[in-house]
């Protein structure tokens, strides 16, 4: 018998697309997804070399430390001071993650006891509320609307709520809106949080991934920030890293304490040689990185410009590689997700996927080829024509 917890966890959204995907590859059709967010081109060629020269060092074969290496958090913590002129002390306000998912789903065992409340935003990726789920809290959503820049609206949560709030989720720029957030909405959150007694954990993984001169700021920046804050950082989209695994969260120190005692008891931190190639990239030219912004600005601008050719009206995303637009008159998230799979053999995310308030929306992720960027654009038009809202 699975506990309460398990059997608590939401059905699979994707598993109807999932099943319509098998079906028509059994029929051969050629399916184009902008479904999943993970990064199509390689790590940087020096990042792997790191790696391949670490893997050969036996030092490296044995646990690391569970707060990982010290001149990882050391590099975390240059790379805070150059790129946001945030000082940060690398023993007590940095740990190593083994990947950002796993600090945001672990940091709610730190804090939530049952029938505690969590402030989460809604749409947002799911770990925020399913972290919050697992160990047994409460998730009061915060809605994300475009009138509102997709930014919560801290005077609608109720005193209540605020009062008894452990901890609040939030994620800039935004995945899955594409939403940017200012230094003025940060400070906003950290007077909140300061006059409630809630800890902001707030999900930086697309800092990295602006255009045209716009740079994210880190809430770290807000003065006083460090009492009531820690962030997530994460090397998986700047350096197409997905797949290794390696992450970090910083700030507050005594939530940095917690995170890593919490840790020590489940894993062992991430493999010494992972660590060595992620400090390359930290502290290494940052040419890949501003060569990753042009490529998905160019595929943005692509996007934008299809979508826009066939009736809507959006403007270019300032960050991250998602697409966020409502879907035409007549459809809810779900039937115009399976409307394109079955008409065009395209693959987009439902809204409601990342909450009820994602209802009436679907995301678009630009990790795919170019020519196939061209080819599902060039579907959709033949299939939906110009659309209405
Ligand atoms: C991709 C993504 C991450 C990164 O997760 P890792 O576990 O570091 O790979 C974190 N948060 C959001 C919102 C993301 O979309």
């Amino acid at each position: 018998m699975e506990a309460k917890r398990i059997k608590k966890l939401p059905p699979y959204l994707f598993a109807r697309i999932e099943k319509k995907i098998e079906e028509a590859k059994e029929k051969g059709i050629d399916i184009i997804s902008f479904g999943i967010g993970d990064p199509d081109s390689p790590t940087p060629q020096y990042i792997i070399d790191e790696l391949c020269k670490e893997a050969q060092n036996a030092e490296n074969h044995q646990y690391p430390s569970s707060a990982g290496m010290l001149s990882f958090r050391q590099a975390v913590c240059d790379y805070y001071q150059d790129t946001h002129g945030v000082e940060l002390d690398p023993k007590n306000e940095v740990v190593t993650l083994i990947g950002s998912k796993e600090g945001v789903g672990h940091i709610n065992f730190c804090y939530v006891d049952p029938g505690d409340i969590n402030l989460v935003p809604d749409p947002g990726y799911p770990v925020y509320s399913i972290g919050t789920l697992l160990a047994g809290g409460d998730s009061y959503l915060m809605p994300l609307l475009a009138e509102n820049g997709f930014l919560p609206d801290f005077t609608k949560i109720p005193e209540d709520i605020a009062k008894k709030a452990k901890l609040m989720f939030l994620n800039y720029p935004n995945n899955p809106t594409g939403a940017v957030a200012g230094k003025d909405f940060f400070a906003e959150a950290v007077a909140f949080a300061k006059k409630y007694d809630i800890i902001i954990c707030h999900d930086a993984a697309y800092t990295e991934l602006a255009f045209e001169g716009y740079e994210p700021t880190s809430i770290l920046e807000v003065p006083g920030a460090k009492e009531v804050c820690i962030e997530f950082g994460s090397l998986s989209k700047p350096f197409n890293m997905t797949g290794w695994r390696i992450a970090w969260a910083v700030g507050r120190s005594d939530v940095i304490d917690a995170l890593t005692r919490l840790k020590s008891n489940l894993d062992s931190g991430q493999f010494q040689a992972i660590q060595y190639a992620a400090i390359k990239g930290l502290t290494g030219s940052k040419d890949s990185v501003i060569e990753l912004r042009s490529l998905y600005r160019r595929r943005m601008e692509k996007v934008i410009k299809g979508l826009n050719g066939m009736g809507w009206n959006l403007p270019i995303p300032k960050a991250t590689f998602y697409v966020w637009a409502p879907v035409p008159k007549g459809f809810t998230s779900a039937s115009f997700a399976e409307y394109v799979l079955d008409k065009a053999g395209v693959i987009i995310t439902p809204g409601n996927g990342y909450g009820e308030y994602g209802e009436g929306y679907f995301r678009i992720s630009i990790t795919l080829a170019d020519e196939r960027i061209d080819e599902g654009l060039k579907r959709l038009k033949e299939h939906l024509g110009k659309v209405e809202f």
